[in-house]
């Protein structure tokens, strides 16, 4: 039997990535999942990498910015699959730009998604988890909130406030044996850093302990971590899986 067995989880941003790897780890555990994200097709392929695996699955349709859909979304979830005990917030974007040049526009749209949406989803989650006196939110951050990069002062601003907004949640819920943590991946390989030049992988490598770049089933287990039973006692966390990159 699975550590998650008779659990439901939610997932944003599930249609790939480190998302589609949680979700299927968090599914082999024995959890119901909600997978969420905006494209529909990509997370019909989700759920059904997760089924095909014996494992349960449903899809929503959902922009983690728009507070409306998030609250619909949670209810509908909460409906369908009986529950929400752990929450995944993983939906994630960049737009790179030097800060001098960057507009407004880049850095309101990595906000609105990165950190907004963080809210828009855990405040209704969150309700239905102190009814039911237990929960797991773990926020997937970035070590670029530790150490900042140059070209990334709105994403490493949103993925900082996430860390801020985990301690001072995990302060508040942990009396309805509520945990909140956040992981801080380093690079993994995923379509988000698929961009990345054979120059700039070189000198990744070189300031990595562990030369190799992380992959997305990393970071899933250390979510499984924090939400199975080895997680009970860990609260306002930042769990740092980046090969070394940030020590
Ligand atoms: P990908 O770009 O591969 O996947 C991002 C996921 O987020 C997709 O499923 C995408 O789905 C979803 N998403 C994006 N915008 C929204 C939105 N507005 N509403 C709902 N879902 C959304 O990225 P990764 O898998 O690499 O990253 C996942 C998370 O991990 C992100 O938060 C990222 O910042 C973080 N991270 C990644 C690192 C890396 O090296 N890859 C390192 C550190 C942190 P869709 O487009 O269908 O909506």
């Amino acid at each position: 039997m699975g550590d998650l067995e008779g659990r439901v989880a939610l997932v944003t941003g599930a249609s790939r990535g480190i998302g589609r790897a949680v979700a299927s780890r968090l599914a082999r555990e024995g959890a119901a999942v909600a997978c969420a994200a905006r494209s529909e097709a990509a997370l019909e392929e989700t759920v059904r990498a997760i089924r095909d695996a014996g494992g349960m699955a449903e899809a929503f349709v959902l922009d983690v910015a728009d507070a409306d859909r998030a609250r619909e979304v949670v209810a509908e979830v909460h409906e369908r699959l009986g529950g929400l005990d752990v929450l995944v917030n993983n939906a994630g974007i960049v737009e790179d730009q030097i800060f001098v040049r960057m507009k407004p526009e880049q850095w309101r749209r990595v906000m609105a998604v990165d950190l907004d949406g963080v809210f828009n989803v855990t405040q209704p989650a969150s309700r239905i988890m102190m009814r039911r006196r237990w929960g797991r939110i773990v926020n997937i951050s970035s070590v670029i909130a530790l150490m900042g990069n140059p070209g990334q002062a709105n994403y490493a601003a949103a993925k900082a406030g996430m860390i801020g907004m985990t301690r001072a949640l995990a302060r508040e819920l942990g009396s309805r044996n509520i945990t909140v943590n956040a992981v801080a991946p380093g690079y993994i390989e995923t379509e988000m850093t698929a961009s990345l030049t054979d120059g700039q992988r070189e000198r990744l490598l070189e300031a990595l302990a562990i030369p190799r770049l992380g992959t997305a089933d990393d970071v899933a287990e250390a979510v499984a971590f924090l939400a199975g039973p080895g997680g009970d006692y860990i609260t306002g966390t930042v769990l740092n899986v980046s090969g070394g990159l940030y020590i």
